[in-house]
């Protein structure tokens, strides 16, 4: 993160600013400043007031999905032993339910504790360092053979005898509409782009039951090796960035997984849904391939939707940290409220990202599935987020995409999320939204007190 840790304390870091090594090597470099007084005209001319639906939303329900994960040594005595936990919580909840929740000034913590129980949470427990799984010879493979099991298991089907309904069956879903080399145009097959023992590729395997073998060395290989996180997995140390990796592209695929249910079972009643991920709607590291599959699946899905005449899917990722969060804690005092701005790539790159280099195609051409706004409420709370792009590639032929993308005439479900963010912005939790706040909570696994109870059940499971 380039910015200051706010727990920091601040003595100690106003310390550090005054050093005169600091100083200088502060003059040489390019970083986020607050904007001066004059400045601010300019910034703030790009907003206008947001587009209204002229009716009621047809949204009934949200459902949220957010993660946490943990990583926990063995033993006190061998802190090198460690395991991974991962959770994803989804949280549905009717709008109804909601709106009679927050009547009157308090929130009754009752109803609210009602309101989760109504959610799932999936959890992952993976091996990390130092940790083999019986039969293999690395933690990487460990690792690999563990998370395709649990994708694969009954916790994450829609039917727990129908393995074609596991979380794993919708990653072929996406990976099999890869564009170019790599995509099979058949949801019961996908390509991994190498054999993680002997580096030899594409290999396709099957949705299948029971392992599957590499042609070329006769190693296990897993279709979920496709997302790429066995690569950043290490034998000695903490896997804390793959652990956070995995999260991440699970907080995408689960959404994922509902409306591939969804569709399949009750196509119309999508469009009751409003589907919230935490973060911008966009895939990184290893993974980033799956951004394009979901650009092309959600397109189809909506191409469906537009058939019964109905509007597209209404999916948000909402951004509670980053860079655009960080330069609108600057910004904020400057802007009226009800404004919207959707982010165009030279208004980033010249004011939010300080002058980085901007990537070949657009920003987040190799990343991201959406674009991002800026909303200010008629209350005047800021939120930033981000509504999936309506198009299924980012060089459809005849399209401006990178002019195009800021249009807000292509996003018919524009209004419909300022309605709702207006309507669930709330004095309970300052700039966070109740099903994110409800989820998080539900989920999070804090490292003290609750973490301890994790120790205590990794050495039971140990025993
Ligand atoms: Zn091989």
């Amino acid at each position: 993160m380039p910015y200051e840790n706010e727990r920091a304390s601040k003595t100690a870091h106003g310390d550090f600013v005054k050093n005169p090594d600091i100083q200088a090597f502060l003059n040489t470099c390019e970083y986020l400043t607050p904007p001066g007084e004059a400045q601010t005209e300019e910034l703030t001319s790009v907003f206008s007031p947001p587009p209204r639906l002229p009716q009621p939303s047809h949204i009934e329900l949200v459902l949220a999905t957010d993660g946490s994960n943990y990583e926990s040594a063995l033993h006190d005595q061998i802190p090198s032993t460690r395991l991974g936990y991962l959770k994803v919580g989804a949280v549905l909840f009717s709008l109804k339910e909601f709106s009679q929740l927050r009547e009157g000034r308090f929130i009754d913590p009752f109803k609210v504790a009602a309101l989760q129980d109504n959610n799932t949470a999936l959890s992952f427990v993976l091996p990390s360092a130092n940790v083999r799984l019986a039969g293999k010879t690395s933690v990487r493979d460990s690792f690999r053979a563990a998370l395709d099991e649990q994708l694969l298991s009954e916790k994450t089907r829609f039917d727990p005898k129908n393995f074609y309904t596991s979380l794993r069956s919708t990653l072929f879903h996406l990976a099999s509409r890869r564009p170019g080399d790599l995509g099979t145009g058949n949801p019961f097959k996908l390509k991994l782009h190498k054999c993680p023992t002997c580096e030899t590729g594409p290999v396709e395997v099957e949705d299948k039951l029971g392992e599957q073998t590499c042609p070329h060395c006769g190693a296990p290989v897993y279709p979920s090796d496709c997302l790429r996180i066995w690569e950043e997995v290490t034998e000695y140390q903490s896997n804390q960035v793959p652990l956070s990796r995995l999260m991440m592209v699970l907080e995408h695929l689960i959404p994922l997984h509902y409306i591939r249910f969804i569709e399949q079972k009750a196509l119309l009643s999508l469009n009751k849904i409003a589907f919230f991920v935490d973060g911008p709607l966009a895939v990184y590291g290893t993974p980033a391939w799956l951004h394009r599959s979901i650009m092309i699946y959600l397109h189809e899905v909506n191409s469906k939707l537009a058939k019964h005449h109905q509007p597209p899917l209404l999916i948000i990722g909402l951004q509670k940290t980053g860079q655009i969060v960080d330069y609108m804690r600057l910004m904020d005092r400057f802007l009226p409220p009800n404004r919207l701005f959707a982010i165009d790539d030279e208004y980033r790159y010249k004011y939010i990202l300080a002058n980085r280099e901007a990537s070949k195609g657009g920003f987040g051409f190799e990343t991201y599935y959406g674009q991002d706004f800026i909303f200010k409420t008629s209350q005047g709370r800021t939120f930033v987020f981000a509504l999936p792009y309506p198009y299924p590639s980012k060089d459809e032929p005849g399209s401006d995409f990178l002019r195009e993308k800021t249009e807000w005439s292509r996003y018919p479900t524009l209004p419909t999320a300022i309605q709702l963010l207006e309507d669930l912005q709330t004095e309970l939790y300052r700039d966070a939204l109740v099903p994110i706040a409800l989820a998080h909570r539900y989920t999070a696994i804090s490292l003290q007190p609750g973490g301890r109870v994790l120790d205590l059940l990794t050495r039971r499971a140990l025993a």
